[in-house]
């Protein structure tokens, strides 16, 4: 249960006084629904209002704050605007008003008063005036007037001032939290209390306040930060905890099947594998995340794990998140697996009936070693004689309740987790610090770089020709059109009509395919597999084809409207290519003119295959926010840590909350209670309810 403490935090927006239901509606759209989201929505500017210089040496454009006396009123006629003359002693200044009646102003200004005015600046025909002042105050009310106003993230129809109103209120009923940072860190940090911190963070005293290295940003950064790796830790304690099996292979089954790979495998697959034996043979749960750029031969290594739990006498199942991929592994692993003669059997929604029977049976008797699928593997009535090994591709794409039901058709089974998305170390570890990672750094040996290239798409005929030529002499072309959430019809259309003008010319005539999410899947199974094998030259397709298709002998992708495409999404696109021993091209074709951003997430491409260094630039290149990595690995979003500017805290996070637990794992001491009041604070509810179910 969460602490009472922070019910308030967690009430909904529309308890704030002014916030009805409307209003309540457009902060949540800003903010979120609740008080704390308030709080953590930070200021992104501010407004000085402190310069207060006399009428005479006003400038154009200046914020000011001024003490006036009321001259006259003149209002306003047809589209003349109503004006108010005042004056400061020194010169006279003019108040504008669009639409808005006499009576009002009349009673907020009336002739003869003194009032504070605070608005911009502006010239007109050499005039100052102010045009609809942000405040006009009697002076026995000049403390209402904020000399500085921080300035928030809005949304259409929210006025600045609610939103300024509503932070201030939720500020107003942040109870005082214990603290949970380590004192000695706070201390050599110089970090304010929390409270502290939220109250400054929302009255910026300058511009240098707002930046993400102020010590106040730097402690709300770190709270965040250090929640997520306190919760990983407690995940990660707890699998430790429970029970797992020793799984131990003899070596026999490998050893044939490795003999008929006809290649050697690389470093890192060595590597990989060991520390998965050495996983799979310690009697706790393994949960280890396989991560291995496009083509670094990650198919390999799950083979060779699955067969230690076959040699164990057990069994391993690997599940693929579209029945395109489990297809393609099942062909794959069937052949590798062969000499071996273990036989691999394939489980998806579209086996059916009879044979469908007879697998069901052959998986609860233990006949059927290794299954390949997709989600139909999850039906409750697939049942294992003894699963030791489930392994998850492109794991991302699963939820975390579907990863895990595979693994509960074993006893204790082992885990693992496969991911083509390269994730930048710093993400890697606020979201999956629980996983133990084994990472294939290298290609597979032979493989030539990818010649890639950027082209104005005003060149589009010169290409097309160019590809119809490559294609008439051989080789095997992909052609990628943008998908853009937005309009997926259009963009549809868009691969459609690519299609139908491409499918027309005499070099493609019958030879181009078309492949885009809206098909059903057996017939984009076929146009895979014409493409794969000898059925077509060309594939136009949207970016279904990102993950897992492995046609070795195309060598050529074109990519329009290449400036839409992430960092990641681009390198991910690449990767279907130079799969083989021939040389392969990639072409993105831009809209002109290309932007500083999209211009260097080109050069970057150009420079390196390595997606791990994409990675990385990838999140250099969006600051941390908006990965495009994040959203399709499923990565929780931050709000108070930049990533960008807080890396270095999470390595501190991370060795704090290890020891934190390790001192006290029940988190019963009195930090450890503060501790729990910081999880439930970023809503970790579920890694307290750890602590309990142990
Ligand atoms: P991933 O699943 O990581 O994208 P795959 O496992 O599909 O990559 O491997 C890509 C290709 O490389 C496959 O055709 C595979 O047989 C081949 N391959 C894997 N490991 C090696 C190796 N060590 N040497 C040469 N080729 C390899
Ligand atoms: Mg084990």
């Amino acid at each position: 249960m969460r602490p009472q403490l922070l019910d308030r935090l967690f009430a909904p927006v529309t308890t704030l006084s002014g916030v009805g239901p409307q209003l309540g509606r457009l902060i949540e759209r800003a903010a979120g629904p609740r008080i704390v989201d308030l709080l953590w929505h930070l200021p992104t500017g501010l407004v000085d209002r402190r310069a207060s210089p006399s009428v005479t040496q006003l400038e154009d454009g200046g914020i000011v704050t001024l003490k006036l006396k009321i001259e006259r009123h003149e209002p306003g006629m047809g589209r003349r605007p109503y004006r108010i003359i005042c004056y400061d002693g020194t010169g006279f200044i003019t108040l504008v008003y669009f639409n808005v009646k006499g009576d009002y102003l009349e009673r907020q200004l009336p002739k003869g008063s003194e009032r504070i005015v605070s608005g911009k600046v502006e010239f007109y025909s050499g005039i100052p005036q102010i045009a609809h002042p942000d405040f006009v105050v009697p002076l026995d009310q000049a403390e209402k007037l904020k000399p500085i106003e921080p300035v928030y993230p809005l949304t259409t129809g929210l006025p600045p001032r609610v939103v300024q109103r509503a932070v201030a209120g939720a500020v107003e009923r942040a109870p005082p939290l214990p603290e949970w940072i380590d004192r000695g860190l706070m201390q050599q940090r110089g970090w304010p209390s929390w409270n502290e911190a939220i109250a400054a963070v929302h009255e910026p005293q300058s511009e240098a306040d707002l930046s993400p290295e102020t010590r106040v940003r730097e402690r709300l950064a770190y709270d965040e930060i250090f929640a997520s790796q306190l919760a990983v830790a407690l995940v990660r304690a707890r699998r430790q905890r429970r029970r797992g099996r020793a799984t131990e292979g003899t070596g026999a089954l490998s050893k044939q099947v490795e003999a008929g790979f006809g290649f050697a495998l690389t470093q890192s697959q060595r590597l990989a594998i060991a520390e998965i034996a050495a996983d799979m043979k310690q009697p706790q749960q393994m949960m280890r995340l396989l991560q291995g750029d496009v083509g670094s031969g990650k198919t390999v290594v799950a083979l060779l794990a699955m067969l230690i739990a076959v040699e164990s006498g057990a069994q391993a199942a690997l599940m693929a998140p579209t029945e395109v991929l489990a297809r393609q592994h099942h062909a794959t692993l069937q052949r590798l697996a062969k000499p071996a003669g273990i036989e691999v059997a394939l489980l998806t929604g579209r086996e059916k009936g009879r044979p469908r029977d007879a697998l069901v049976a052959g998986l609860g008797s233990g006949l059927i070693p290794i299954v390949v699928g997709t989600h139909a593997l999850l039906t409750s009535d697939v049942a294992f004689r003894d699963l030791a090994l489930a392994v998850i591709d492109e794991q991302h794409r699963f939820g975390v309740e579907q990863r895990l039901a595979l693994s509960e058709k074993g006893d204790n089974c082992d885990t693992l987790l496969m991911s083509a998305t390269p994730i930048p170390r710093t993400l890697m570890m606020t979201a999956y610090g629980d996983l133990d990672t084994s990472r294939l750094v290298e290609k597979p040996p032979g493989r030539q770089k990818i010649d890639t290239r950027a082209m104005p798409l005003e060149r589009l005929d010169e290409i097309i020709d160019a590809v119809a030529r490559a294609v008439q002499r051989g080789a095997k072309a992909y052609w990628i059109c943008p998908m853009v959430e937005e309009s997926e019809d259009t963009d549809l259309a868009a691969a459609q009509e690519r299609h139908r003008i491409l499918a027309a010319m005499p070099a493609f005539r019958g030879r181009a395919g078309l492949v885009h999410g809206r098909m059903k899947s057996a017939d984009k199974d076929r146009a895979m597999a014409d493409f794969a094998g000898d059925g077509s030259d060309l594939l136009v397709a949207t970016t279904v084809i990102e993950v897992g298709i492995d046609v070795p002998q195309a060598t050529i992708m074109v990519v329009e409207h290449a400036e839409r495409f992430g960092l990641a999404q681009l390198h991910q696109l690449r990767g279907r290519i130079g799969r083989g021993s021939d040389a392969s091209t990639c072409l993105l074709l831009y809209q002109a003119p290309l932007g500083a951003v999209a211009r260097e997430r080109i050069s970057i491409l150009r420079e390196t295959e390595d997606g791990f260094r994409i990675a990385e630039e990838d999140l250099r290149l969006r600051g941390g926010g908006e990965v495009l990595g994040t959203r399709q690995s499923g990565l929780p979003a931050l709000r108070l840590a930049n990533l960008a500017a807080h890396e270095p805290l999470i390595a501190i996070a991370h060795d704090d909350a290890r020891l934190v637990l390790t001192r006290d794992p029940g988190l019963e001491s009195e930090r450890g209670q503060a501790l729990r009041t910081l999880l439930y604070l970023f809503q970790r509810d579920e890694a307290v309810q750890y602590l309990r179910a142990g």
